[in-house]
């Protein structure tokens, strides 16, 4: 079944075009990478996805409901950034449960739920630390574990991994894709960088200058690449 549709989605800032009509399926439970270069309209198409960003055209729908208009918090989706946004003088128990203490969920379900994702993620013996004391690799697990309480039926990751040095990246490379396979949530990753495309989708999406050059599985992309633009990015021999 389609988990999130999109049809002739468009947008544009003024007279920038930077979305210019995309069609895509995603089907439930599938890990999806949007991959292509700087500026081709990866974080735009998420943000759009995410409700944070409102398309000029086209329609979206989430679980077979049009959500085109509606409010992020009515989407089912949750969304983990680059730049981890953790609240600096929170602790790690208190940045996982926040989304949930603002819907003001009852405080043993709070608990509970951080104590089952800090499980999932190692971080049960951070849980009253403050994001300054922990590293790189803890901090982007906290705002995993922010996205898992809501219990999304969508992930969105926009370049997760970016902020982190080269073995740390392979670890929670790794991570995510476990995660994946725990949790059976539908993904939606979001890189610039063809090795994460090609070792962590089910499907990639390569994207340039806001179109879909094509879509495939990581073995369709580099066996039969469809343009000289995704031979040349995902690296197939010519
Ligand atoms: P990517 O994530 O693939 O690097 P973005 O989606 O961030 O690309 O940006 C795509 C294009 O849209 C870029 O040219 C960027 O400058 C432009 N853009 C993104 N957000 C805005 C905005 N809020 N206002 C104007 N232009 C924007
Ligand atoms: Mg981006």
């Amino acid at each position: 079944m389609a988990e999130l549709t999109l049809t002739r989605i468009c947008k544009s800032f003024g007279a920038l075009d930077v979305i210019k009509g995309i069609d895509l399926e995603v089907r439930s439970g599938e890990f999806v990478v949007f991959v292509g270069p700087s500026g081709c309209g990866k974080s735009t198409l998420l943000r759009i996805i995410a409700g944070l960003e409102e398309s000029t055209s086209g329609k979206l729908t989430i679980g077979g409901k049009d959500v085109t208009d509606a409010e992020p918090s009515k989407r089912g989706i949750a969304m983990v950034f680059q730049s981890y946004a953790l609240y600096p003088h929170m602790t790690v128990a208190e940045n996982i449960g926040f989304g949930l203490s603002l819907a003001r969920r009852p405080k043993s379900e709070i608990e509970a739920k951080v104590r089952a994702a800090a499980e999932t993620l190692q971080l049960i013996h951070l849980l009253d630390r403050k994001p300054k004391a922990l590293s790189g690799g803890q901090r982007q697990r906290v705002a995993i574990g922010r996205a898992i309480v809501r219990d999304p039926k969508v992930f969105l990751f926009d370049e997760p991994l970016s902020n982190l040095d080269a073995s740390l990246r392979a670890q929670m490379r790794l991570e995510i894709a476990e995660l994946h396979t725990r949790l059976k949530t539908t993904m939606i990753y979001v890189t610039h960088d063809q090795v994460e495309a090609m070792t962590m989708a089910d499907k990639i999406v390569v994207l340039n200058g806001g179109r879909v050059e094509q879509v495939g599985s990581p073995m369709e992309l580099y066996r039969k690449p469809a343009t000289p633009f995704v031979a040349g990015f995902i690296g197939s021999p010519k």
